[in-house]
């Protein structure tokens, strides 16, 4: 094939993703210098279209960037003044105290958002200080400069021909071309990935860990509504099957989040995580808080658990890694937002710092520095063991033991030193045969909704002509191995039905539906084979959440 020949654009720094990472970073850059060129690539058809968490906010990312922003008309409009914390069984539910929380847990001064909204308004504040944002333009590949460092990417590649070959509608996009690339593309970034690979940067860490959030958007009786409150569930219906467990915040409006978070290292692969999720709604509790209310938005994204110790080097020459590219989340508090505002604050001034002094193209290590040594490491250090005690152990014991854990790493020390994680989460997956199927409720239309239903609730749209972004390394490994092994579990992973196990002639053929696809990425994270890779569709493709 003909070399393909692409304008290029040079930016002192580009930035790819507008989730509250990129966007910190973008703000924090031009706050520092109006006169860098800083661009924002975002690959959904708006700012806020593919941003998707509970989600309550710890603000002190957006204090340490923009301390008047309550001034500035941030949608931070409901304080948390209710948190509850419930141990489920069936039918009944033991409420836990919150005093012997550690104070880490304690959700008072923080806030129930629309991270939708929140970046929204964050790509206002960042235009309105000069910065470039694109949206719509999916960066599918990075370029590298001679000597192998990363100074670019390449963004807006639209209509290709079906089998990936370049037509004659297709756009061949652009290079963009940056001093410095920051890549905050959240979870499992395909680029991220890329680097990652390409730079061995997760040489003696452990194995990055994930669940599976999914989440609706509900309005509720008014009678019902309590604005400001946050509960958290656990126990029923995972009970040992898995970890995760639901989280329930009232926002403004009449509406609730109802959300549920499945760990991705379970073993049993007849487990249906979607299905735990519609179950989990017919608990009484959560039943008699939803009957008489309305289904209005769903959707679902994979969410890092590998904490300190699967954080990856953060830097290699040109790029760095942000937020949850990097995963950034603290697991028993399930926030990464806060953490993903400050780790773009903080590599905007060591790439300032950096350009100031006439570098390009080399290791951000002062932005290293910054998220190890300063409050992004504080924050994960404390609950380091949390995630692995509750694999190791199950819910109970991780539950005291984690509880006295980050008691004891509050006041400095640990008894546990820094617990491993084992195996990544592809590798957790046991043989079906070892395991019993598991009978789910048919959904009743109600309360519960069949997961293609559910999906066009997630508004997501893929141009059908392109090629598939899912990507078979071994097209025969779903039927050959997948199926006979494992009960092809990307039939029930997948919480938007893409992966189809059909019958043609009495033969198994294994079908990919990469339309419904919301870009939560769990294929490529919990495929036992390792088999499939994640690409990013054209820019514009994928979900159009609301106010999630
Ligand atoms: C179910 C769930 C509940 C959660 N609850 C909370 C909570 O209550 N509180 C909290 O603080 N955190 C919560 N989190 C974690 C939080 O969502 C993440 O820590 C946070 O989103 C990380 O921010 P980020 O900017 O790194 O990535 P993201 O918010 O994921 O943003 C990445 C952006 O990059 C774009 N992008 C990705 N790849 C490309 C590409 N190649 N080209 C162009 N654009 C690209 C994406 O479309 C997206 O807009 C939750 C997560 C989940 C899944």
């Amino acid at each position: 094939m003909a070399e393909i020949e692409r304008e290029a654009m040079e930016y002192d720094v580009v930035i790819v993703g507008a989730g509250p990472a990129g966007l910190s970073a973008a703000i924090r850059l031009k706050q520092l210098d109006a006169d860098l060129n800083v661009v924002v690539l975002e690959k959904g058809s708006e700012v806020g279209a593919h941003i998707l968490s509970g989600a309550v906010l710890d603000p002190c990312g957006l204090d340490a960037l923009i301390p008047d922003w309550k001034e500035k008309g941030a949608p931070l409009n409901v304080p948390v003044h209710e948190d509850n914390f419930y141990m489920l069984g069936e039918a009944g539910k033991i409420r836990i105290p919150n005093f012997p929380m550690p104070p880490l847990m304690n959700n008072h001064g923080n806030y129930i958002v629309s991270m939708g909204n929140v970046c929204r308004w964050m790509a206002e504040q960042a235009e309105e200080l000069g910065v470039e944002i694109f949206p719509g333009m999916a960066c599918s590949e990075l370029v590298y400069g001679e000597n192998g460092e990363v100074k670019g990417v390449v963004a807006g590649v639209f209509g290709l021909e079906p089998d990936g070959s370049y037509g004659p509608q297709t756009e061949p996009g652009m290079e963009l071309h940056g001093k410095y690339v920051f890549l905050s593309e959240g979870v499992r970034g395909s680029l991220s990935k890329e680097v990652i690979a390409k730079y061995d940067l997760s040489a003696g860490k452990e194995p990055q860990k994930y669940g599976v959030g999914m989440k609706e958007i509900w309005e509720i009786d008014p009678a019902k509504h309590k604005e400001g409150t946050v509960t958290h569930t656990m126990g029923w219906p995972l009970g040992s099957n898995a970890g995760g467990g639901s989280f329930i915040y009232h926002l403004e409006n009449n509406q609730v989040y109802v959300g549920f978070v499945v760990h991705l290292n379970y073993k049993n692969p007849h487990l249906y995580p979607y299905m735990e999720f519609q179950r989990f709604k017919h608990h009484p509790m959560v039943a008699e808080l939803l009957k008489g209310g309305k289904r209005v938005a769903y959707g679902a994204r994979a969410i890092t658990e590998g904490g300190w110790q699967s954080m990856p080097k953060l830097v290699a020459p040109g790029v760095a890694l942000l937020g949850c590219s990097a995963g950034m989340v603290n697991v028993p508090r399930i926030k990464g937002n806060h953490n993903a505002m400050l780790s773009g604050k903080a590599a905007a001034e060591a790439a300032y710092d950096a350009i100031k002094a006439d570098r390009s193209g080399d290791e951000l290590t002062a932005y290293e520095t910054d998220v190890r040594d300063g409050a992004i490491g504080d924050d994960l250090k404390k609950v380091r063991n949390v995630k692995p005690m509750w694999s190791k152990w199950g819910l109970l014991p991780s539950l005291a033991l984690g509880g006295l854990d980050m008691w004891t790493n509050t006041l400095g020390f640990s008894l546990f030193g820094t617990m491993g994680h084992g195996k990544n989460d592809a590798l957790s997956t046991e043989e079906a045969s070892k395991h019993q199927p598991i009978d789910y409720p048919k959904p009743d239309g109600t309360l519960s909704f069949d997961r293609l239903t559910n999906v066009s609730f997630a508004m997501t749209n893929h141009e059908e002509s392109q090629p598939c972004h899912l990507k078979l390394a071994d097209p025969e490994i779903p039927v050959k191995v997948n199926l006979p092994k494992f009960d092809e579990p990307a039939q029930r992973y997948c919480p938007a039905g893409v992966y189809e196990m059909v019958e043609d002639d009495g033969e198994p053929r294994f079908v990919i539906n990469f339309q419904n696809c919301v870009h939560c990425k769990t294929c490529d994270i919990k495929d036992p084979s390792q088999n499939i890779t994640w690409t990013t569709p054209q820019g514009g493709d994928g979900p159009n959440y609301p106010n999630m």
